[in-house]
């Protein structure tokens, strides 16, 4: 970055290459291609052998992504990132990286769905076991790690439950005993900097705010460098012992003249080479538009959120209010304070008085408001977990997740505020309507 700052309005818009090294193109060109040309046989050996670093084949590296990347990481604070085909993608592979069957993972209960049923299906199945501890009490992450425990894993504010995780209480016991945390920072990318609060790794669904158009899938995992693998060379063997797909690599060894990244190009050389699971650079050049506008953005889905919590919290249809600025919990108010810089976020969630049914009406009377299964458009969307994105889980794990049945979720977007309340007030009435007239 030629422009040093430390502000997000500015990274955002200065990391990276400042300018195309072939054209002096300002905008990031969308570079469409497979491969690339090697000068010499001796060159492309080299290449293979990562004894230098350059493009080889877009499934491993590209240099639209390369642009996403470098902005993501100095957005985060971290050293290095790579760009993945989904949030989903990034969650898979930011544990793969470090997991063999037999190892485990300790992660909090309140989780996205489709993470859940990752944790709890998939990843067992592939001799991976995921521990869950409740957030509520960080010392339930000691308590659950062993010594085959590779990692902590958690969502900075948990969608739906919008209960802001104890990033430096886990991330404190984790680095005692030698456990990175990684976070899930989709819902509060730059009003949360994970890596502030000693989290190792950093995950988002670029899908989400940081595309903010709702155009593109994709995902990112971000390196914070700030965790000594090599000080526990028992717990991390993907990065401590030769890697027999790389003629023997270490990465902690072989990566060292280059900076804190081994976890990070394990990661890229190693999973994208063979998983395959990556981001095309059309995707990565519509997150990189949306990450120019991200500050200006994530400011109004605050602004206007906020103002939407305290019109239903007013509101006699509404029971209780979801919100990551309005807990009644002393504890949760001041993770919210400690951890959430600049804005509580744009999702809040709602329970009507009347229940399951009534929410389900409620959602049928929108009009402004979209009915789709996504987070952070710059549109306002509105869904029904239980029914939709939590349905796959047993009714206990939803409770635990934070979905209960008449639980509703909004992701507040940038309309105006007064076009936002206004499709509220007629769903809610709409809504409660039958019911009223029935007493
Ligand atoms: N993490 C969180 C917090 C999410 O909300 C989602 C999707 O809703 C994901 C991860 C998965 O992202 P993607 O849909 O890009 O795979």
């Amino acid at each position: 970055m030629t422009v040093k700052s430390k502000n997000p309005e500015t990274i955002v818009l200065h990391a990276g290459p400042r300018s195309d090294h072939a054209t002096g193109a300002v905008a990031v060109p969308i570079f469409q291609t497979t491969s690339y040309e090697f000068r010499s046989t001796e060159h492309a050996a080299n290449l293979f052998a990562l004894k230098d670093f350059g493009n080889i084949y877009s499934r491993i590296m590209n240099p639209t992504n390369d642009a996403l990347e470098q902005k993501i990481a100095a957005l985060e604070g971290g050293v290095a990132a790579l760009a993945v085909g989904s949030g989903q993608a990034a969650s898979a592979l930011s544990i793969q990286n470090l997991c063999r069957p037999g190892d485990n993972v300790v992660s909090s209960t309140d989780l996205y769905g489709g993470t859940w049923n990752l944790f709890a299906n998939t990843l067992p199945s592939m001799g991976i076991t995921v521990r869950f501890a409740d957030p509520a009490d960080p010392e339930a992450f000691r308590r659950a790690t062993d010594e085959r425990t590779r990692a902590y894993y958690a969502e900075t504010l948990p969608n739906p439950k919008l209960t802001v995780f104890p990033i430096g209480e886990v991330a404190a016991i984790g680095r005692e005993l030698g456990v990175p945390l990684i976070m899930d920072n989709t819902a509060a990318p730059m009003i949360c900097r994970p890596f502030d609060h000693g989290a190792a790794i950093v995950v988002h669904s670029t899908t989400k705010y940081i595309g903010g158009h709702g155009t593109s899938i994709g995902g990112i995992i971000v390196d914070g460098g700030n965790f000594d693998w090599a000080a526990h060379p028992q717990r991390f063997p993907t990065l401590n012992e030769p890697d027999p797909s790389y003629h023997g690599a270490v990465w902690t060894e072989a990566v060292k003249p280059l900076g804190p990244i081994a976890y990070i190009i394990r990661a890229r050389v190693v999973l994208l080479r063979d998983i395959g699971s990556a981001m095309s650079p059309f995707n990565a050049f519509q997150f990189i538009q949306g990450l120019e506008t991200l500050p200006l953005r994530m400011r109004e889905h605050c602004r206007n959120a906020s103002e939407v919590a305290l019109y239903l919290q007013r509101h006699p249809a509404v029971a209780r209010v979801i919100y990551a600025g309005m807990h009644d919990d002393a504890e949760q108010r001041r993770r919210t304070s400690t951890y959430l810089r600049g804005g509580h976020g744009g999702l809040v969630g709602f329970e009507l008085g009347q229940g399951r049914e009534a929410g389900a009406r409620f959602i049928d009377a929108l009009k402004l408001f979209y009915h789709v299964a996504n987070i952070g458009d710059v549109r306002s969307l509105a869904i029904h977990p239980a029914t939709t994105t939590h349905s796959q889980l047993s009714p206990a794990d939803q409770l635990a997740s934070g979905v209960t049945p008449g639980y509703v979720r909004l992701s507040v977007g940038i309309e105006h505020i007064d076009d936002i309340l206004a499709d509220l007030d007629q769903a809610l009435a709409a809504a409660t309507q039958p019911m009223a007239k029935a007493a």
